[in-house]
């Protein structure tokens, strides 16, 4: 961190901060220009809130050198992570793809798409069974009748589970039975949920929160990692902005960008960035070619008639027709399917 004096700052005043600094061990390395002073600060400052230092009305400003994020940060863990769920590697040479409906809805719907998606070549399977909706009005979700039968899909397929916590008091009944619990956009910063599933070693998918900058996201990640929970993967899900055209906008450029600050993998959900069925399938090649460790996609076999975000499932078909160009798009960008 770096702190930068006001021109003519008075000595007494720049004492005042160095003996706050050098109480807390820290080193100060000072340079004295011709009008201004500044303070170079050697050691830890993730904990260190810089306003404390800008409230003095002597400083003109301070400036971190380093990210406040240690565990996800990529200079202190140069090397890829590769979170394995329950034997599916995300993060590796290998695509994950997650496929399935947005919500659980019969048994049979499950097992048909199931069935779809892992024929094309799916390596997850997602349903929600907890709906974050907007409205209290709409469908919420089966709950655990719901759970229950993404379990049963899950294991006729061999295909992992994922699927949605929205409170902490659930992760008991999820651990064991759920091969990576999401956190969705909603969630990304419910800060107790966060630190609670940072207890478990469940797998973790973590969504971009709906405004979120890169580094709320990583932060995010940094409280499930500082609990002990490392197997954090993210996923960019499109964000606000003053666009209404699609659902959301989805930032590709976060893709480079979290692969450039962090070693967590990251996966894109076209799905809900565009909230367009047939945007999908070019914004999932765009998100292979940028570097992205693997796609969500919502699939469902009759999305007319979905109980939840019909208009951006793709019809098995479809799917699969994109599995398959992606299989010829992976390896130019040395990956596979
Ligand atoms: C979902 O995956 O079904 C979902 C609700 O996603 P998000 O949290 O990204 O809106
Ligand atoms: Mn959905």
């Amino acid at each position: 961190m770096i702190i930068v004096f006001k021109p003519g700052a008075p000595q007494n005043e720049k004492d005042k901060i160095r003996k706050m600094l050098v109480k807390e061990h820290f080193q100060i390395n000072e340079i004295v220009g011709t009008t201004m002073t500044i303070f170079g600060i050697i050691g830890d400052t993730t904990a260190l809130d810089p306003r404390r230092i800008t409230i003095n009305d002597c400083v003109e400003k301070v400036m971190r050198v380093q990210e406040p994020f240690k565990r996800a940060n990529r200079m202190f863990h140069p090397e890829n992570t590769v979170v394995d769920v329950s034997g599916v590697k995300i993060g590796g040479k290998k695509l994950a793809i997650i496929a399935g409906p947005c919500s659980i809805e019969t048994y049979e719907q499950m097992h048909t798409v199931a069935s779809a998606v892992q024929e094309a070549g799916a390596t997850l399977l997602r349903g929600g069974a907890f709906k974050p909706r907007t409205s209290p009005y709409s469908f919420q979700g089966l709950k655990e009748k719901g759970l229950e039968m993404l379990e049963q899909a899950g294991a006729d397929y061999h295909l992992p589970i994922v699927t949605e916590i929205m409170s902490a008091d659930k992760i008991d009944e999820f651990v064991g039975k759920v091969d990576m619990i999401q956190v969705g956009a909603r969630n990304m910063q419910n800060f107790e949920l966060l630190k609670e599933l940072g207890k478990t070693n469940v797998p973790i998918l973590l969504k971009r929160g709906l405004a979120a900058t890169i580094e709320e996201w990583l932060m995010s990640a940094e409280y499930i990692m500082s609990g002990g929970n490392e197997n954090v993967v993210l996923c960019e899900r499109g964000i606000r902005t003053y666009e209404t055209y699609t659902r959301n906008t989805l930032d590709l450029s976060a893709i480079p960008a979290v692969k450039k600050l962090s070693h967590l993998p990251v996966i894109v959900d076209p799905s809900h960035a565009a909230g367009l069925w047939w945007m999908v399938e070019p914004l999932a090649k765009a998100a292979v070619a940028v570097g992205a460790d693997g796609l969500m996609i919502e699939v469902h076999n009759d999305p007319e008639n979905a109980w939840c975000d019909g208009a951006q499932s793709l019809k098995p078909a479809k799917f699969a027709a994109l599995m398959a160009d992606l299989k010829k798009i992976a390896p130019i960008v040395g990956r596979e399917i």
